[in-house]
C-alpha cells in the first residue's frame, strides 16, 4: 500500500515534502518524496496531512481510567496510595477492560500508538480481545500480603498473548516499588526479564515519604505496609537509587517511572545501569512535587522520556502526550519542540529495545504512524505538539483508523 501525504517526518530532523510511505501489512518498506505506485497497488492520497511516527508512552495504567477525579492528592503520598489500594479490589474485570479500551482509544486519537501499561490483574485480561494502540502489558507484582508466583504468571501471560496473535501486544514486568516489593521479588523479576528478554519497569524515587522509609525513618507508610515480617532492607539507604544499588535490584536498561527524589550521588549507578527515566508532568504537578531534576539527568546524559501515569493521579484523562510536552516545556523552555519530540519517540523506542521498529518512519520499521492536519509550511514538530485537534488518521501495525473530530 502506498500513502502519499503532504509531508512526512522520517527521523530526527529529516522531513520529506511531499512525504510518501509504502507499507506491506505491518511493516514500512519504503519512504521517499516521489514513490510511484506499482501495478494493482492500493494508493491513499492525503495531500493536506503530515505523517509522523506514532508516540510512545512509557508509563500509563490503562486499567485505572475509571478512577478519574475519584481521588485527591491528600496530605502525603501514602494517603493517596492507600485510597488506590482500597479501590483496586472493587475494579472488576469488566470495569478494567472498559478503562483499558477507552484509554487506548483516547491515546491513539491523540497521537500515541504505543503504551507501556502497568497491569495489576492479569485475570481481568481474559475477555479483552483487542486494543486500539500497541500495548506492552507490564505485569505488576508486590509481595506485601502474599508471595506472587512470578514465573507461573509470566507463563500464563505468554499463553494469553499466543492466543491473541493478531494484536500488537508485548510483555514487560514491573515490581511495583521498593516499599511494596522486596529485594528478593525485584531479583526474581529481573531474572525473568533477562530470560525472556522483556522490558523491566518500576516506580522509583517518587515521593519524599518513600525516601524516608528506605532510609529507616518513620513515615505514614506504616498504615499500609505489614509490620511482620520486618523488612531488613529498610534503614540502610539514603536514597531509593542507593537502595537499588545495595540490593542489586535494577537490570540494565531499566525503565524508571518518576525519579523525583534523585541525588547527585545516584547518577553513576543510573548511568551504569543505562536506565531511562519517565517523567509524568501533569501527575507531577497534580501531586505538587518539588521540581523534577531534569537538568541533573540531562547534564549526566541520562535519557528522559515523558509519560502520562494514570487518570487516578492526573487531569490528563485522554493520556494525551501533547499535554505532557506542553506542561514540560513551560517549565523547561530551553527544550526545543524537536528535543521534546525525541522524548516521546526515539528515546522511549530505545528504552524498549525497539529503536529499529519504532520512533522513526523508516524502511523496516513497524507501520505505526499518525496523520496530522497541520500547516504544511510550518515546523512540523512545533505545529503538531501545539495542536489541539485529534489526529486525523492513525495506523498501528498496518491497521489504519480514521478519527472524527468530536
Ligand atoms: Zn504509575
Amino acid at each position: 500500500m502506498l500513502i502519499c501525504a503532504g509531508a512526512l517526518i522520517e527521523s530526527s530532523g529529516q522531513i520529506h515534502r511531499p512525504g510518501h510511505l509504502r507499507m506491506d501489512r505491518e511493516i514500512i518498506t519504503q519512504i521517499g518524496t516521489s514513490l510511484n505506485s506499482q501495478v494493482g497497488e492500493e494508493v491513499l492520497h492525503l495531500p493536506d496531512l503530515t505523517l509522523a511516527p506514532g508516540w510512545i508512552n512509557l508509563h500509563a495504567h490503562l486499567e485505572l481510567a475509571s478512577l478519574f477525579r475519584e481521588l485527591m492528592p491528600g496530605k502525603d503520598f501514602p494517603f493517596w496510595l492507600k485510597q488506590v489500594l482500597a479501590r483496586l479490589p472493587g475494579l472488576n474485570s469488566e470495569t478494567r477492560r472498559e478503562s483499558i479500551q477507552r484509554s487506548a482509544q483516547d491515546a491513539l486519537r491523540t497521537g500515541t500508538t504505543s503504551i507501556v501499561s502497568i497491569t495489576s490483574d492479569l485475570h481481568a485480561m481474559a475477555g479483552l480481545s483487542s486494543t486500539a494502540a500497541r500495548v506492552w502489558w507490564a505485569l505488576e507484582f508486590m509481595d506485601i500480603q502474599s508471595q506472587p508466583e512470578v514465573s507461573a504468571t509470566v507463563e500464563r501471560a505468554m499463553a494469553w498473548l499466543s492466543r491473541n496473535p493478531a494484536n500488537p501486544w508485548h510483555l514487560a514486568l514491573s515490581p511495583h516499588a521498593p516499599y511494596t516489593a522486596s529485594p528478593k521479588l525485584y531479583q526474581e523479576i529481573l531474572t525473568s526479564c533477562s530470560i525472556h528478554k522483556i522490558p523491566f519497569t518500576t516506580h522509583l524515587a517518587e515521593s519524599p515519604e518513600e525516601t524516608s522509609l528506605l532510609a529507616g525513618k518513620e513515615t505514614s507508610f506504616r498504615d499500609i505496609l505489614p509490620k511482620e515480617p520486618p523488612r531488613t532492607d529498610f534503614g540502610k539507604s539514603q536514597s531509593p537509587v542507593a537502595w537499588c544499588q545495595t540490593n542489586q535490584t535494577l537490570p540494565e536498561d531499566a525503565i524508571l517511572a518518576h525519579g523525583n527524589e534523585l541525588q547527585p550521588s545516584d547518577l553513576p549507578y543510573l548511568k551504569e545501569r543505562k536506565v531511562t527515566l519517565v517523567h509524568c508532568p501533569t501527575s507531577h504537578e497534580w501531586f505538587g512535587r518539588k521540581s523534577f531534576p531534569f537538568q541533573l539527568l540531562q547534564n549526566n546524559g541520562i535519557p528522559v522520556s515523558l509519560g502520562t501515569d494514570s487518570p487516578a493521579s492526573s487531569p490528563n484523562l485522554p493520556l494525551d502526550l501533547r499535554q505532557e510536552v506542553r506542561l514540560f516545556r513551560q517549565k523547561y523552555s530551553h527544550v526545543s519542540p524537536h528535543e521534546a519530540w525525541q522524548m516521546i519517540t526515539t528515546i522511549p523506542a530505545r528504552a524498549l529495545g525497539c529503536e529499529s521498529n519504532l520512533g522513526n518512519l523508516q524502511d523496516g520499521c513497524w507501520a505505526d504512524w499518525v496523520g496530522w492536519r497541520v500547516p504544511l509550511d510550518q515546523d512540523p514538530y512545533s505545529a503538531i505538539l501545539e495542536s489541539q485537534d485529534p489526529a486525523e488518521l492513525t495506523c498501528v501495525a498496518g491497521k489504519i483508523t480514521r478519527h472524527e473530530k468530536i
